[in-house]
C-alpha cells in the first residue's frame, strides 16, 4: 500500500513502507550512518507517524489529540514498539521469545474497550455503532497489538521477514513482495555486496 505522509515532516522521522500495522510499526527504528535512530521519541514525531498512518487505523485520531500527544503517551508506545521488534526478530529467526515481550504486548491488547451497538428503534432501519471507552491513544495501541498478534500467530496472510541486506534493520511482509529484501534500495545494495564478495573470493 502506499501511504500518504502529512507535511511538514518533522525532522527524524522514519521512512513510510507500506508494510503490514504491526511491521511498519517496528520499522519506526532505522539507521543513519550506521547509528539506530528512534523515528517516534517524541510527541511530534509520534503525531507525524499516527496521521502518516491514520487511514488505515480504525481508530479516529482527531487533530487536537495527536498535538497534545506528551513524552508520558510517547513512551508507551516506545515500549510496544521495542517489545514488538523483538517480537518480530524471534519470530523472523525461529527464536524463543521473551516472556516479558510477549505480556507487553498482551497489556497492549487488553487497552481494548470497544462493542458494538445495535442502534434500532420506531421506523428507522437499524445501525450498527462502534461504542469505545478508552482514548484514542490507548485505542490505538490496542488495534496495533491485536494486528501483531494476528501477524505473530500466524492468522494474518502476512509473512513477516528480516530484510536480509547488509546494515539494514527492516521488517517486511514476503507474502506481499515475494522480495528478500524490504525494497528496491536494500535490492540493489545486497546484490552489489554479493558482487563484490565474489569477486574478493576469486581473487
Ligand atoms: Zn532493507
Amino acid at each position: 500500500m502506499t501511504l500518504q505522509p502529512p507535511a511538514p515532516a518533522p525532522a527524524g522521522v522514519p521512512p513510510l513502507h507500506g508494510e503490514p500495522l504491526p511491521l511498519e510499526f517496528s520499522n519506526t527504528v532505522f539507521p543513519v550512518r550506521g547509528e539506530l535512530r528512534d523515528g517516534i521519541g517524541t510527541p511530534e514525531r509520534l503525531g507525524w507517524w499516527l496521521s502518516a498512518n491514520g487511514g488505515r487505523l480504525k481508530t479516529d485520531l482527531p487533530a487536537p489529540a495527536l498535538r497534545a500527544l506528551t513524552p508520558g503517551d510517547v513512551a508507551y508506545f516506545v515500549l510496544l514498539r521495542d517489545a514488538l521488534r523483538r517480537l518480530v526478530g524471534a519470530h523472523v529467526r525461529g527464536h524463543a521469545p521473551d516472556a516479558w515481550d510477549v505480556a507487553q504486548l498482551n497489556r497492549a491488547s487488553s487497552l481494548d474497550r470497544s462493542w458494538p451497538l445495535l442502534c434500532w428503534a420506531g421506523e428507522e432501519p437499524p445501525t450498527r455503532v462502534e461504542m469505545c471507552t478508552t482514548t484514542p491513544l490507548a485505542a490505538v495501541q490496542a488495534e496495533i497489538a491485536h494486528a501483531a498478534i494476528a501477524l505473530l500467530s500466524g492468522t494474518s496472510p502476512a509473512e513477516p521477514r528480516a530484510c536480509r541486506a547488509p546494515g539494514c534493520v527492516f521488517f517486511f511482509d514476503h507474502a506481499r513482495s515475494r522480495r528478500e529484501w524490504c525494497s528496491t534500495g536494500c535490492g540493489n545494495r545486497a546484490r552489489v555486496a554479493r558482487h563484490h564478495a565474489r569477486r574478493r573470493a576469486a581473487g
